[in-house]
């Protein structure tokens, strides 16, 4: 009898053969259509030998699931969780079961896409919709967005959304000193290279003063204040208006569900992070922040905007509206280089919202201010002094001598509190404080282990409430019905539900974007993002509570270092283009370090992703566009052209690799020698490493600096817009230029409201890269290669690949053009991308970065069977094309112009078109086992950018477009 080899069964294991969608039969068979004998054959065939590594990556052996899901608990288990009053900014919470399970854990809301292609995101759109009215209507403003990265950036963003809008000439933003200090920071940050002053003022009389004297375009101030006080504003914000500046407001909404909302003293832009409706603290993140403005500004806000439009049936349907993609069109002239926001976390506090309803959230805002005013009256009976007489949920103390041996007894009982800068205390409670909390609280701070303690029930029969009459609130909030329907499990349940079948996510089919690597998430890599150890650490615990974090992140950081080349990593960016932001700023405070603060000029070439330009501008530089050559590369020419004209002034190029068309550029290396002749540093926009890990290192060709996309290269799922991670990585001349620690001393400021940014989703790309070692990485970026030469291939003699690199091979990805069939039939490239719905496949990246193509990018997580799947739907519809051109089917009545189809309109009694129903619905036999239906018609972009609407769609809308 044959013996089995325990070797050959163990290989069998390995994460990589479930994370690598063909197995190795496909691969050979994939291997001789595009015409090569192996996968190191074909690497060759498309890599350049000038940039290609010689040795593996140095990481350890691949484990298995099981192996790393034993290893990373040991991890976890080094983070201690202990009762957090800190707050600061992040609050505890209970994530509700029923969305913990459904919506975080749940595949078909977070490995769906960002909703650019409206029709198959209709279900995602609607919670994002619900978050935007819960934002506009808590603040009590007129329009709110779909979500920001975090309350910091949220607030730099106001900050300059005033000085665009504020007609005041003045250069100075005005800050009350009792802010959130981690938004004082990032406000640091982005205002200097701007050139914005900041004026941050400590006392009230100060900040009072400074408020009279009018010299600000823009004021900010914390509304419950950083330590706990509340205010009404509404004769500030005239003052500030007098000056025609405008009013900022940092919020929190949970405490806006009883207290006056800033929209009624007068604000103009309220910000704020909606964290306290049930997501996790996760060591700082992700969470969603908001920014909320006056309808004037509705066309200058940053970040994206859901707006309710038309489909061509004539029913409401929902679509990304004004800014969608502005980066792309306003390039270094767009508002911000918001791309990737914070969509996942929207969703669940929106749902949260939904859930608890405005009397519930009322209730939990009630509980916590009642809670606050019992501790309150008991810290007094024990001889304390709290400092404000006004308070929702946060108390300062002044404890003088005994804050050491107050600190000591917390951490006895594992519970942290908030040190201020001067030494006071602050405690912050929350949904999840008992009244054995605030007995503990009493404890912690009594006079002597032996003290009596104050009795709850007895001083909630005294204790005076905290909030004054003269601010509280008295308008209603969250009137719309999806506020006050879905309050039981079963109804929430069923709604999320009925949301999630009307997208499509990766839980249903590839979603092939060029650029945007939408590859497995694996479960596995998910499993540790919820456990408490991971979940429940607050961003400002002690170090030593974190222990868990730190090794994870060093581990993640190494590991990071040795894949790019590079020397030295920050994870504090929690976006792609934050990290833009964050490498070129460590490239301006080089240039500084070396009194050559005049360099201020970025290069970039015309196919660069929109946040290149929009980033660059955001540090202060000028940026000079260079040409592309006839075959897609970067034009070098014109690159020495310019970089010699501009030498004195060069800060920087940034340049994608392999480039967005998809090319493996032969010239790299000359062109980083070019930048580096004339004084400049080379930015490598690392979004396209998925054709590089393991195979070759921007650090190590020349590269100064990258940023990474964890949620694109190293399956950090996409969350529907988010969250994200953009890891800085760079050499070591840059690395003193890293952005620093909150608290911490560096050149370079935050750039982040936390440390490490979107902490809880690193155990993701850590869980990957140890699941899959040296030879699974090189092996997923391999196949990555081949996945997209076989479309290019397949698909050959029916669509022609725009660009293609030495061999007449691709990248990772192919740009297929379809700009000829427009010209002969009138089919564009968005008809394919509709039609493709009607296949039940989410389209490809349309019109980036040539217009009227389809950039596909498979990954190396699509097997065989689903690549044909897709290429059997692009050959029909090209077959489709080809009868419109043969005329055998209508030039406009045809089932490209029309797609997608309803199940609404194809089960209609009346059928007025030109081709069959079965056509329209099953245009290949195999939908008839599996049929997606789009929930609306194609939506009317022109429309909703006219009549612009963001918020709930009034029931009646419904009733009317039903009845029509
Ligand atoms: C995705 C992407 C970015 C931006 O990343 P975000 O996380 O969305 O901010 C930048 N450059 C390229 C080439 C990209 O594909």
């Amino acid at each position: 009898m044959n013996r089995d080899s325990l070797r050959q069964l163990e290989h069998h294991d390995a994460f990589l053969e479930r994370h690598i969608g063909p197995n190795d039969a496909e691969i050979a068979h994939m291997l001789r259509v595009v015409g090569h004998d192996s996968l190191d054959a074909l690497t060759d065939a498309i890599v350049p030998a000038s940039i290609k590594s010689a040795a593996p990556l140095a990481l350890p052996a691949p484990v298995t699931e099981v192996e790393a899901i034993a290893k990373i608990r040991d991890i976890a288990g080094k983070n201690q969780v202990f009762r957090s009053f800190i707050g600061q900014g992040y609050y505890g919470t209970h994530t509700p079961n029923v969305i913990l399970r459904n919506i975080l854990e749940n595949p078909a809301w977070y490995t769906a896409y960002t909703p650019y292609q409206a029709e198959i995101s209709q279900g995602r759109m609607e919670a994002l919709i619900n978050f935007q009215t819960l934002c506009a209507d808590l603040t009590g403003m007129e329009i709110a967005n779909a979500s920001l990265l975090d309350e910091g950036t949220a607030a730099a963003e106001a900050m300059t959304l005033a000085k665009r809008s504020a007609k005041s000439r003045s250069n100075t933003f005005l800050v009350a000193g009792d802010t959130h200090p981690q938004t004082i920071e990032v406000l640091r940050t982005r205002a200097e290279p701007l050139g914005i002053a900041l004026d941050i003022v400590r006392s009230t009389d100060a900040f009072h003063a400074a408020l009279a004297k009018g010299d600000y375009f823009g004021v900010l101030v914390q509304y419950p204040a950083s330590s706990g006080w509340i205010e009404d504003w509404s004769r500030d914000a005239e003052v500030i208006h007098s000056h025609n500046a405008l009013f900022v407001v940092a919020t929190d909404l949970l405490a806006l569900t009883l207290l006056k909302p800033p929209g009624e003293m007068g604000a103009d832009i309220v910000v704020g992070n909606t964290q306290r409706f049930g997501v996790p603290f996760g060591f700082g993140g992700p969470h969603a922040a908001f920014m909320a403005c006056k309808d004037a500004f509705k066309r200058s806000m940053p970040g994206r905007l859901i707006g309710v439009s038309i489909d061509a049936e004539g029913k409401p349907a929902y679509r990304l509206t004004l800014q969608t993609r502005e980066q792309h069109i306003r390039r270094e002239k767009a508002t911000s280089n918001i791309c990737t926001a914070q969509v996942l976390l929207a969703v669940m506090a929106s749902m949260y919202a939904v859930y608890h309803g405005p009397e519930g959230l009322a209730r939990i805002a009630r509980r916590v201010t009642r809670l606050t005013a019992i501790l309150a009256a008991g810290l007094r009976e024990l001889g304390h002094s709290v400092v404000h007489a006004t308070a929702f949920d946060t108390l300062c103390i002044d404890a003088g001598q005994a804050g050491e041996r107050i600190l000591a007894r917390a951490r006895a009982h594992r519970a942290n509190l908030r040190v201020r800068g001067d030494g006071s205390l602050c405690i912050s409670l929350d949904e999840t404080t008992t009244r054995e909390d605030v007995a503990l609280l009493w404890r912690i701070f009594a006079p002597s282990d032996e003290a009596a303690l104050p009795s709850v029930d007895a001083l909630d029969a005294t204790a005076p409430e905290l909030i004054p009459d003269s601010l509280r609130r008295t308008s209603k909030y969250l009137q719309h019905p999806v506020f006050n329907t879905h309050h039981s499990e079963h109804e929430l349940l069923r709604y999320m539900r009925s949301l999630a079948d009307k997208d499509l996510a990766m839980d249903r089919t590839m979603i092939p974007l060029g650029s945007c690597t939408m590859k497995l998430n694996a479960t596995a890599e998910m499993i540790p993002v919820t456990w408490p150890e991971f979940a429940n650490i607050h961003p400002l615990a002690p170090p030593e509570q974190a222990a868990g974090y730190r090794e994870l992140i060093e581990s993640l950081e190494a590991m990071l270092v040795e894949c790019t080349g590079y020397d030295a990593v920050s994870l504090q960016p929690n976006s792609g283009a934050q990290g833009e932001y964050a490498g070129l700023l460590a490239i301006r405070a080089y240039h500084r370090s070396r009194g050559e603060a005049h360099r201020d000029i970025c290069l970039i070439p015309d196919s660069a992703h929109g946040t290149n330009p929009a980033s660059a501008q955001m540090c202060g530089m000028t940026v000079v566009v260079t040409k592309t050559d006839a075959n897609g590369n970067v034009d070098v020419e014109d690159i020495r052209r310019n970089a010699e004209k501009y030498s004195d002034r060069l800060a920087a190029l940034m340049v994608t690799y392999p480039s967005t068309h998809g090319v493996f550029e032969e010239d790299i290396v000359e062109i980083c020698d070019i930048v580096h002749a004339h004084g400049g540093q080379v930015y490598t926009d690392g979004a396209n490493m998925n054709a590089l890990v393991g195979v070759a290192k921007p650090g190590k060709w020349g590269s100064d600096v990258s940023h990474l996309n964890l949620h694109k290269t190293f399956c950090i799922p996409h969350g529907g817009g988010g969250p994200g991670v953009g890891p800085c990585a760079v050499k070591s001349h840059l690395a003193p230029f890293l952005p620093k620690a909150f608290g911490g001393e560096g050149d370079v400021g935050m750039v982040s409201a936390a440390t490490f940014g979107s902490a809880s989703i690193l155990p993701i790309s850590w869980m990957y890269v140890v699941m899959m070692g040296a030879e699974g990485l090189r092996r997923a970026t391999q196949v990555a290669l081949l996945n997209a030469n076989y479309i290019a291939k397949r698909l050959a003699p029916h669509y022609k690949t725009l660009y293609t690199g030495r061999n007449g091979l691709v990248a990772h990805e192919c740009i297929l053009d379809l700009r000829p069939l427009k010209d002969a039939t009138g089919v564009g490239a968005e008809d394919v991308a509709k039609r493709l719905i009607d296949f039940g496949f989410h389209a490809p990246t349309l019109s980036f970065p040539v217009s009227g193509t389809l950039m596909v990018e498979p990954t190396e997580s699509e097997s065989q069977h689903e690549l044909d799947r897709f290429i059997d739907a692009m050959i029909q519809i090209r077959d489709e094309i080809r009868a419109i051109e043969e005329g055998k089917l209508d030039r406009e009545d045809n089932p490209l112009k029309n797609a997608p189809h309803t199940a609404t309109k194809v089960s209609a009694s009346e059928w007025t078109h030109a081709y069959p129903r079965e056509l329209a619905a099953f245009p290949l036999a195999s939908l008839r086992q599996a049929k997606y239906w789009p929930p609306v018609a194609r939506v009317d972009n022109v429309y909703g950018d006219k009549n612009v609407m963001c918020a709930c769609i009034p029931v009646d809308a419904y009733k009317e477009a039903a009845d029509a």
